[in-house]
């Protein structure tokens, strides 16, 4: 009976600190306690809460979710930074040393849906407010990462990269531009020697002149036993 009792008020007081807990964390004007008042199962906007988990030494709390329309993972780290940050991350495992992730990572960058202007990311450089804006390609990912300390500025990069992403033009010029093409070595001269050109396989003959930029390459590919798609940003 006494552990009972003892048992069931023990209860109670951690019912009455977690709901006073909840209110404060409610009225918080901290991100990251905001963030805790998630719950698994709850609906967001179309996204589902999977899992909320305090990260103390990071000073942020991360919320994982799941897009109930297409099961996309979305990770969002509430933390008080001035700073927002925003990456779209892809999948990107290659299939063979051709280059596609990363000569792709370039080509959806040249013009989209909504934007398809000539190249609108780089458009963005001198007309955002951004503090980072880049792309990268690894071994196995690609992503789209920005930040800005403008909410304005924020929704529009948010715009301009996910319409970049996930509607691409494509064109067949953007993949003579960023891959490789033939072209005469004076431009203006039809009877100068062919010689291949284009912005991706320029990036990469000037990443494999550094020495160890190739040792770590090779190395790297015999541990793996597969083909590494160089890390390049941008
Ligand atoms: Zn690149």
């Amino acid at each position: 009976m006494f552990r009972q009792t003892k048992s069931a008020l023990g209860k109670l007081r951690q019912l009455s600190f977690n709901a006073q807990q909840r209110t404060w964390r409610l009225n918080s004007s901290s991100a990251k306690e905001r963030a805790c008042q998630y719950r698994p199962g709850q609906k967001i906007h179309g996204f589902t809460v999977r899992e909320v988990v305090e990260v103390p030494d990071l000073f942020l709390t991360a919320v994982k979710l799941t897009h109930d329309a297409t099961g996309a993972q979305h990770l969002h780290a509430a933390r008080d930074d001035s700073n927002n940050l925003f990456s779209v991350q892809l999948r990107t495992t290659p299939m063979d040393s051709t280059g596609v992730p990363h000569i792709l990572e370039h080509t959806v960058l040249c013009g989209s849906k909504k934007f398809p202007c000539r190249d609108p990311f780089f458009k963005m450089l001198n007309r955002s407010l951004s503090t980072f804006m880049n792309a990268f390609t690894a071994s196995d990912y690609t992503m789209y990462p920005f930040s800005t300390q403008n909410r304005k500025d924020f929704q529009n990069l948010l715009s301009v990269y996910l319409d970049a992403v996930f509607f691409p033009c494509l064109r067949e010029q953007d993949f003579w531009q960023e891959g490789w093409r033939l072209e005469n070595e004076t431009a203006t001269d039809l009877n100068s020697p062919l010689v291949f050109k284009g912005v991706v396989f320029n990036e990469m003959k000037g990443a494999f002149v550094r020495l160890r930029y190739f040792i770590f390459i090779a190395t790297i590919e015999r541990i793996q036993g597969f083909f590494f798609c160089t890390f390049r940003q941008l």
